[in-house]
């Protein structure tokens, strides 16, 4: 389960975007506000007292704020493909090699802490279907060759479940297990509060937005 949900979520939200080519952008954002919350919701109700269970350290802080400038600078380079942003009216002929870099160590660091937390395999699973609709739909526009877009959404559907395996396995990512999960929970915090933000319309009130926040952190705190 920890493996399949990351990986079957970026694979069907490729394959809905490829095959049947939604134009609705209105359930994809009120889809996109449900996943920041419900993100949010998991990660400060069972990633954050998991760190600091040990008593309150100064460095498990200062690890998650390393996280959120690292997720910030790979913003830089992916333009914020990560919270389901896309920019450019440019032709793609050529993998987006900067974009596809940093969003797989984005989904790559997810994924470590899966494999103690099975809840973040549904969280990082709600996370990534919309955002792999979006860039197929973003790419099919600019033009991208069919077999360029398998191998880039193959690429990130593999990422979040190779790093929970690698979280499990690897002996050095084991010993600093504690540290890794502060700088992915930085990660998710800038990414969910970014998600949330970014769905909404000029800070109007939204009923339909509000409702399904409030339903992210119900979901999360009753998981
Ligand atoms: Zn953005
Ligand atoms: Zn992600």
């Amino acid at each position: 389960m920890n493996y399949i949900l990351p990986l079957l979520s970026v694979l069907l939200g490729f394959g809905v975007a490829l095959w049947w080519q939604p134009q609705g952008k209105k359930n994809l954002k009120l889809l996109l506000a449900f996943s920041g919350s419900f993100l949010l919701s998991l990660t400060v109700i069972n990633l954050l007292p998991e760190v600091y269970a040990d008593g309150a350290q100064f460095h498990t802080g200062v690890f998650i704020m390393v996280g959120i400038v690292f997720q910030i600078i790979l913003e830089f380079f992916s333009k914020g493909a990560e919270h389901g942003h896309v920019h450019g009216h440019e032709k793609i002929q050529i993998m987006p090699w900067s974009l596809f870099i940093s969003l797989c160590l984005h989904a790559l660091l997810e994924g470590f802490p899966v494999g103690h937390h099975q809840h973040l395999a549904f969280g990082i699973a709600i996370h990534h279907f919309p955002i792999a609709m979006i860039l197929t739909l973003f790419f099919l526009k600019a033009g991208m060759s069919k077999k360029l877009l398998w191998v880039f959404m193959i690429g990130f559907a593999l990422m979040t479940p190779l790093g929970t395996v690698l979280a499990d396995s690897a002996p050095m990512l084991k010993t600093y297990y504690q540290e890794i999960t502060a700088v992915v929970i930085g990660i998710l915090f800038h990414i969910s509060s970014t998600i949330i933000f970014e769905s909404s319309e000029g800070h109007k009130f939204n009923v339909a937005k509000i409702t399904v926040i409030i339903f992210g952190v119900i979901m999360a705190s009753l998981l």
